[in-house]
């Protein structure tokens, strides 16, 4: 299904977009290098978060959110992931769940939790990834078998972020484990955490630290039939697939601000630091790096609004929303790396922060669909539109 149309209000917008910026210079970047060195989760920055209704940032007015369009929501994550990419995953994959749901789910299923989760009351993630299966989806082992009014759910997760501290996951489960093809077996459960329903431990991770992924497991977990969501077996996998534009925009949004943050970082050291007499910006070799990145950042962001303005227009964008992910993400990771070298040594020192942007810019290129797969996306859609 196609998303909805947003109208847009410049005004708005606007007043918004200032406000995050105030909250991320005062509340998120000072405190970014200590809770990540020390993999703490930042509490205080989530009811910071629901305060400023970003948990109901692109769930509807009408079920308690604030209806931003695609376009805003990704200004927003470019301007929390260039101080700290990590708090944006606290509320990008709650969004995710919310947004299935919105899109999937029955008006019964949209009036019992989007208004919970737009509070932030109740906080959500996206329970794909199997030891065994990530970019194969098709390929989990978790079983829902039907039981009267319930589902028996048995199996295991890993990888799902935002779980430990969270109060549920959009679940993705096998109904029906023989049916061909694979994917007509699948199906989402709206998985509240109650008994069977385990957080087994955080995963320790070199970079978006601080953030709670974690590996699950389900023993005999019984979830009410009525959170199967669209209420009709066999649609998981459509499901999770129809999320994929406004998830690959957002974290394209991600990259973007990693290498903008990055960038930032660079741009300020090369003025700071001398050799041979003079700042390092003016050496060639340094001039040159900071002229990739600036391009590379403009040029992310233009790919990420060409893609959320399709969206906002109720177009599909999946070949704009999958280009703004695959060079966005890459660019987070080249502006990472060309502003560790234009630090030097100091670049290893965990005094200067370009560390954490070095080791969080890769999860960019892996998530929402890993580029080497995106690639072959992109050039399928694009035989697609242009066959002969
Ligand atoms: C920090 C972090 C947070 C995460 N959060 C979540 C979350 O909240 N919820 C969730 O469900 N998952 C989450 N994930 C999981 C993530 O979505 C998967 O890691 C991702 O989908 C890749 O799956 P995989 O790791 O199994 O790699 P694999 O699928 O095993 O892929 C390994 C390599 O093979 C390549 N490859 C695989 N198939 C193909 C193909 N057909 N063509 C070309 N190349 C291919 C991939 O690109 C990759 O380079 C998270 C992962 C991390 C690291």
């Amino acid at each position: 299904m196609n998303a909805p149309v947003s109208k847009r209000d410049p005004a708005e917008e606007k007043a918004i977009l200032d406000a995050i910026e105030v909250w991320v210079e005062k509340e998120v970047r000072p405190i970014a290098k200590k809770f990540d060195l020390a993999d703490e989760y930042p509490h205080d920055l989530v009811e910071q978060m629901k305060e400023l209704g970003l948990f109901g940032a692109t769930i509807s007015q009408e079920y308690g959110g604030l209806g931003l369009s695609a376009w805003t929501y990704a200004q927003i994550v470019i301007k929390v992931a260039s101080a700290w990419m990590a708090p944006s995953g606290i509320f990008n994959s709650h969004l995710i769940m919310a947004s299935a749901i919105e899109r999937s789910g029955t008006e019964a299923q949209k009036r019992k939790w989007l208004p919970k989760m737009a509070t932030g009351e109740f906080r959500g993630s996206l329970g794909l990834t199997e030891p065994n299966a990530g970019t194969d989806l098709q390929a989990i082992r978790t079983v829902a078998r039907r039981d009267g009014d319930h589902y028996v759910v048995n199996g295991a997760k890993t990888w799902i972020t935002n779980s430990m501290y969270g109060n549920g996951t959009l679940l993705l489960v096998k109904t029906d484990p023989q049916a061909q093809p694979r994917h007509k077996g699948m199906s989402m459960l709206i998985a509240e955490k109650t008994d069977g329903f385990k957080v087994v431990g955080k995963l320790k991770k070199v970079g978006y630290r601080s953030i709670d992924t974690c590996e699950l497991s389900f023993e005999d977990y019984r979830v009410p039939a009525e959170n199967l969501l669209g209420g009709e077996e066999g649609h998981g996998f459509q499901q999770t697939a129809g999320g994929l534009e406004l998830g690959r925009i957002n974290v394209a949004a991600r990259g973007a601000g990693i290498a903008e943050g990055a960038l930032r970082l660079a741009l300020r050291y090369a003025q700071e630091r001398e050799t041979f007499g003079k700042p390092i910006w003016q050496h060639q070799a340094i001039q040159f790096k900071l002229a990739e990145m600036v391009t590379q950042v403009e040029a992310s962001k233009r790919l990420i609004e060409n893609a959320a303005l399709k969206y906002d227009a109720g177009e599909r964008c999946d070949l704009e929303s999958s280009m703004a992910k695959f060079f966005a993400s890459e660019a987070g990771v080249f502006c990472s790396q060309e502003a560790m070298r234009t630090f030097g040594g100091y670049s290893y020192s965990v005094e200067y922060e370009i560390e954490r942007y070095y080791r969080d810019a890769m999860l960019m290129c892996i998530g929402e669909g890993a580029n080497e797969v995106l690639k072959t996306v992109i050039a399928k859609q694009l035989v697609d539109r242009h066959r002969i």
